[in-house]
């Protein structure tokens, strides 16, 4: 047993607004995030399994409006959602995943099934949805996802014909609609980082009281993306990834540049390759080698030591840590 057992989270990276931040909205993310954390705590405190811990914190965020994972996800270019998860336990190396989900109301869930209960390790689209029904999960109506700031968002990115990662769209809706604000007082809210560079994929690391870790990551991926674009999140080694003997990884930013990074991958292959320390890994992966093209985002990881990293090379990422027996801490930006 050790009492090294701590939680990791993210609601996604980007770039702070200073001028667009109110304490109001500032405090609600810190909220939500220190309910996130208070949950996955008791989750380890009560002797569950890291798997479980990141699980739950996964399942939150995505049932939370605010994050762009489950409730909140924003749209395709076809005006829908498609929904993307992975999870993997470090203790076995089991992995599950699915891409392209527009059902299943928690894809996190869906992810954990398919490391439990199937010898693959990726469900997509259809089968997807139907692997999910088949284990009894909850499917929702696609309307289920919907929120009006990202589909504000989504209407902006469509109009500039580019695909945008979620918190870049919201920091543009809202200035977008601040003069119709002003005159009917409907201002939407103004969120701390700015959206025109946000990644608000969710995720979660963990080690438990046995030593064990894992890691879940959930997204809808990039707003105005192309129909069937699959990004990091769901992919093991690019969005997530976790092994005992090194450490758990979540990611968040340009999927296209983690994917070709092997980001979270690169992480634990560093410390069992080059002998680096945590949080020497994980910096050099999100410091160094992701800019070199031009990767934007940030990374949560953990060890079996209980050693955190929260690297980001953006202004700001939605973070935050509880070990068990201390107080959570939440951050957003540096
Ligand atoms: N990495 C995600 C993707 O490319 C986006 C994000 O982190 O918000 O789908």
């Amino acid at each position: 047993m050790t009492s090294n057992a701590v939680i990791a989270i993210h609601g996604g990276a980007g770039t702070i607004s200073l001028a667009s931040m109110t304490p109001d909205v500032e405090a609600r993310y810190h909220a939500e995030l220190r309910a996130v954390l208070d949950a996955a705590q008791r989750v380890l405190v009560e002797g569950g399994s890291a798997l479980d811990a990141v699980t739950e914190a996964v399942r939150l965020l995505e049932d939370c409006p605010l994050f762009n994972a489950g409730r909140g996800a924003v749209f395709t270019s076809a005006g829908k959602h498609e929904l993307d998860a992975s999870i993997m336990d470090g203790r076995t190396l089991k992995a599950g995943a699915v891409s392209c989900v527009t059902r299943v109301r928690n894809p996190v869930l869906a992810a954990r099934r398919v490391l439990e209960c199937s010898e693959h390790v990726m469900f997509t689209a259809d089968g997807a949805e139907a692997f999910a029904q088949a284990q009894g999960l909850e499917l929702v109506d696609p309307s289920y996802y919907h929120t009006d700031d990202r589909h504000r968002q989504w209407q902006l990115a469509r109009g500039q014909q580019r695909a945008m990662l979620d918190h870049d769209g919201a920091t543009l809706a809202a200035a977008a609609h601040t003069p119709d604000a002003q005159i009917t007082g409907d201002a939407p809210p103004r969120e701390p980082i700015d959206p025109d560079n946000k990644f608000g994929t969710v995720g979660a690391v963990a080690v438990d009281l046995h030593g064990h870790v894992a890691a879940a990551t959930s997204t809808g991926g990039i707003t105005n993306k192309q129909p069937g674009r699959v990004g990091d999140s769901p992919l093991i080694g690019a969005g997530c990834y976790a092994d005992d003997a090194t450490c758990a990884v979540s990611s968040t930013g340009t999927g296209e540049m983690f994917i070709r990074m092997v980001a979270a991958y690169d992480v634990a292959a560093q410390i069992a390759y080059r002998g680096v320390s945590l949080d020497e890994a994980a910096h050099d992966v999100v410091m160094n080698r992701l800019p070199r093209i031009d990767g934007r985002g940030g990374l949560i990881a953990v060890d079996a030591k209980g050693n955190v990293a929260l690297p980001f090379n953006t202004e700001g990422m939605y973070r935050g840590f509880a070990r068990v027996g201390e107080t959570p801490v939440t951050m957003i930006g540096r």
